[in-house]
């Protein structure tokens, strides 16, 4: 399991604004790797993971979403829909902090798989909120930056 990057210090913080780099070659990113993502992200009860909230430069992002495992290599949106939706959401580097941020409703994002191939998925709702919070840390952005206002939650923390 990998060591969860957060805002808690002035240095890391500057680290998860950087953006993450391009991968060249998908078959670097191994299964093991994508495992050992997965198991961090569950382990603490989120629904997405970027790379480089784990510490690592590369473009790439773990999500789950209604049971199904998705992971993206340098993903990008290709396509987002003019309606927003508002909903709350919290972060994995930003412990026991929430706020409602507004999203695109749907998007259409391109990214590769780990065969190599070009994916692109059509998501709406939560999925949609999900790949765009994602692919906000791929480009040095947090949620904290885009939410109408922020709120502290001590206690359980879940996304
Ligand atoms: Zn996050």
């Amino acid at each position: 399991m990998f060591k969860l990057v957060t805002i808690a210090t002035k240095e890391s913080e500057v680290f998860l604004r950087k953006k993450a780099k391009e991968v060249s070659d998908p078959g670097s990113i191994t299964r093991a790797f994508v495992s050992e993502m997965k198991k961090t992200m569950i382990a603490a009860n989120g629904i997405g993971l970027a790379a480089n909230q784990i510490g690592e430069e590369c473009k790439m992002f773990v999500a789950v979403h209604a049971g199904k495992f998705y992971t993206l290599i340098n993903p990008e949106i290709i396509k987002s829909s003019a309606e927003e939706e508002e909903a709350e959401e919290g972060c994995l580097s930003v412990p026991m902090i929430y706020g409602p941020v507004k999203r695109a409703a749907k998007v259409i994002i391109q990214g590769t798989d780990m065969r190599g191939k070009v994916v692109k998925i059509k998501a709406v709702g939560l999925l949609a909120r999900i790949f765009q919070h994602e692919i906000d840390h791929l480009n040095g952005k947090l949620f904290i930056d885009r939410a109408a206002s922020l709120y502290r939650v001590d206690g359980e923390v879940k996304a």
